[in-house]
């Protein structure tokens, strides 16, 4: 897509039923978003396609899925409590609030909010010109409290990455399965972080989806590993077709570390209206996490190598991918305005072509009956039922062909099955490919076949 901005699939995702606000009859929740009929099947579907290329594909990785709610000791030893903070100021004059990192960068300042060092200079809220307070740290930890009383004892907190599932499990998947060093365990499930400035729509938002894997080494292989991984990662957004001049790695510096990191690198993405901007991140974490929670929790988290003799406390190399970036960044990579196509659209400037990758589109296979006639409907429903247990069908029969087509193309279905007169007959019916437009006659009895090759 090239475009400046995030606006037009922004509207997009609203029209066709991928992305809406959060509670909108309300006048909805900032920087809240639901995902509509297609949005889910299109998140799912990555969510499925990452699932699949770490954990199924993988000899040496497992899954977990592990509690929201966690002990709140999760989150002392993590060094969420005292770190997990981004640096806020809010302008005297109009009270805006702003990141004062953000506001730093866009002058071409280097942050640098140590003590001692906390001064904004002259940077001036960018809305009214007003004077700016001095930089607080602030907590994006979402509190709650469990339980019937709400006191400092009950309080909890919503998870803000999921990983610290990992870890706690460490010992747990160890010792219930026969892995040895290296292995790595995955999940997938929400975080929540109170972000001071949620914005560019589903690119940050309060409450979102990450994808994360936790691979335990050796320390000597750490840098190994680090290097193997992100490769695998970058690899994977290639082979579901994102396109190569929109992802680019790019190396923390060292005031971006965060306090458990070793070193770290982001995969970004080239988002319409904001530039290249984080997609995943890749972290050489050290042994910081299960030494802390070795320290918190008082169980021994040291590893053991039955060859070697060493004894040491695994290492670990972190892919944290967020779904809802990611979903985004297939929806724009995918998204391209066309010359009309022909047939009825020949009046028509531009159509939307979605060019998913097959595996992630919504729906696979959408089926037309040429008429709405009985005999033709009955046919073209029938082939529906056959063909519904494997993949995600739609049925439409509302308006001309060629604007199912494009409602088709729209979406992204890879293909559209047309049921025409001759099928009555004949027993075959027309197979249109989304990206080709190429029509095949496909005989009824052999469309599971043909499928099954084809997606
Ligand atoms: P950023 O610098 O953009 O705030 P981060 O460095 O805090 O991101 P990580 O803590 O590394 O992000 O989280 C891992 C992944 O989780 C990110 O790469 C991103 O895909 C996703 N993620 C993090 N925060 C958000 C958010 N507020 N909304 C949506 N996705 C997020």
């Amino acid at each position: 897509m090239k475009d400046d901005s995030l606006d037009k699939i922004v509207s997009f995702a609203k029209r066709r039923g991928f992305i809406f606000q959060s509670s909108e009859i309300y006048g909805g929740l900032s920087s809240c978003y639901d995902y509509g009929p297609l949005g889910v099947e299109l998140k799912n579907n990555i969510k499925q396609a990452w699932w699949k290329s770490m954990v199924q594909m993988k000899t040496d990785v497992v899954g977990l899925d592990s509690a929201i709610l966690m002990h709140p000791k999760v989150w002392e030893a993590s060094g969420h409590v005292d770190g997990f903070t981004d640096p806020l100021v809010d302008c005297k004059d109009c009270k805006k609030r702003w990141r004062a990192d953000h506001l730093l960068e866009a002058k071409g300042i280097k942050p640098d909010f140590r003590p001692g060092k906390n001064s904004m200079g002259d940077v001036v809220c960018p809305e009214c010109g007003g004077t700016l307070t001095d930089v607080r740290k602030f907590n994006l930890m979402f509190k709650t409290f469990m339980g019937a009383l709400e006191d400092e004892a009950s309080q909890i907190y919503l998870r803000p990455e999921t990983c610290q599932g990992i870890y706690v499990n460490f010992l747990n998947v160890l010792n219930s399965s026969r892995n040895k060093l290296p292995f790595g365990i995955a999940q997938i499930g929400k975080a929540f972080r109170n972000e001071i400035t949620p914005g560019h729509f589903t690119f940050r938002t309060r409450e979102f989806e990450q994808m994360e894997q936790q691979y335990f080494v050796n320390p000597k292989e750490a840098d190994k590993y680090f290097e193997q991984w992100k490769e695998d990662r970058m690899n994977w957004y290639y082979s579901y077709g994102i396109k190569k001049e929109n992802l680019r790695f790019r190396e923390h510096e060292e005031h971006e570390l965060a306090h458990y990191a070793k070193s770290a690198l982001d995969i970004e993405y080239n988002y319409p209206g904001m530039g290249f901007k984080e997609l995943a991140g890749i972290h050489n974490r050290g042994d910081w996490d299960l030494s802390r929670h070795q320290k918190f929790s008082g169980e021994d988290m040291s590893y053991k190598d039955n060859e070697t003799k060493e004894e040491f406390i695994p290492n670990i190399i972190e892919t944290s991918e967020g779904a809802d970036r990611a979903t985004l960044a297939f929806l724009i990579d995918a998204y391209q305005e066309v010359d009309a196509r022909g047939g009825d659209n020949s009046k028509h400037e531009k159509e939307v072509v979605l060019r998913l990758h097959k595996d992630l589109a919504p729906i696979k296979i959408a089926i037309l009956p040429l008429s709405k006639k009985e005999p033709l409907q009955k046919m073209a429903q029938d082939i529906q039922k056959d063909l519904w247990g494997k993949w995600m069908t739609q049925y439409d029969e509302t308006a001309s062909i060629g604007k199912r087509y494009r409602r088709q193309d729209e979406i992204g279905t890879p293909y559209c099955v047309t049921v025409d007169f001759d099928s009555l007959e004949d027993k075959k019916v027309t197979v249109r490919d989304r990206d080709t437009m190429e029509q095949e006659r496909v005989r009824v009895e052999e469309l599971e076949n043909y499928f099954s090759k084809n997606l």
